[in-house]
């Protein structure tokens, strides 16, 4: 009885497996996800609590309005809509964004006071979109898991199969993306706030910035070590893609006077 249960469970395993194989990332890129949009919404609101209960998150409805404006934009031409995406603002220094499977994207203040204008601010959004558009965040929970622990959450036997997972997600948070995803994430994310309606150099000026706050020291964008090839690199390449895109179309815009206004409301 035991060894049929065992054959009927890996059956209904690899039907889930054959199931979730066929998923679409940017750009129609196929990837082999096991976990389905469901299940990935699920981890990412049990973290979301975990991280508004760990982090002073900013309560502005202005604030709140704003982003889920330019974001709205912004996911209405990415490649991933089968998911509601969310932003929060986490109050702190730290000059950090990331985002959680499921759609969540958390942007720090410390971040946002270092940006000029709107249309750089839509870059880091659409940077982190594209994370999840690509499930790079699932993608490496997915890995870290382990088989056994895989199986349990996807057939759903263990109740304590999701907590250990969105542990284990929330100890990845601040784990560093391989290179061929960033640049994957620069490329669509580019892409994307253009399609919003954003001039792509504000994604240049961002990365230098960041680049010249870093001083090589690891710590921020995702605690990435933005160390100096690695950051000149993916300037050559921002660059490199908006040449190949011109002409750009017309009325591009970087939105100062508005994010300036936004700005000031942020707390000291
Ligand atoms: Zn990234």
């Amino acid at each position: 009885m035991a060894g049929r249960m065992t054959v009927f469970s890996v059956l209904v395993f690899v039907s889930i497996i054959l199931a979730g194989c066929a998923t679409t990332g940017p750009g129609g890129k196929q990837s082999l996800i096991l976990i389905g949009s469901a299940t990935e919404v699920s981890i990412g609101e049990s973290m979301d609590q975990e991280i508004r209960a760990k982090n002073q998150i900013l309560q502005d409805s202005s604030w709140q309005g704003y982003m889920d404006e330019i974001s709205g934009r912004i996911v209405s031409r990415c490649d991933r809509r089968d998911i509601e995406y969310h932003f929060a603002i986490i109050k702190s220094d730290q000059v950090n964004a990331f985002a959680t499977p499921g759609g969540y994207v958390y942007l720090y203040t410390g971040l946002l006071k270092t940006m000029d204008n709107e249309a750089e601010l839509a870059a880091v959004m659409a940077h982190e979109i594209s994370h999840v558009v690509a499930r790079h965040g699932i993608k490496r929970l997915q890995a870290a898991m382990g088989v056994a622990l895989l199986q349990e959450l996807l057939l759903g036997e263990s109740p304590e199969a999701l907590n250990t997972v969105v542990n284990v997600g929330l100890g990845l948070t601040f784990a560093e993306y391989s290179r061929e995803n960033e640049r994957e994430a620069d490329t669509y994310g580019m892409q994307y706030m253009m399609a919003a309606g954003y001039h792509p150099d504000a994604a240049i000026t961002m990365f230098e910035k960041l680049a010249s706050m870093s001083d090589g020291s690891p710590g921020f964008f995702e605690r990435l070590s933005m160390s100096h090839p690695q950051t000149q690199e993916r300037i050559a390449n921002a660059k490199a893609l908006i040449a190949s895109l011109k002409p750009l179309p017309p009325g591009l815009e970087l939105k100062t006077t508005r994010y300036q206004l936004m700005k000031s409301r942020l707390p000291q």
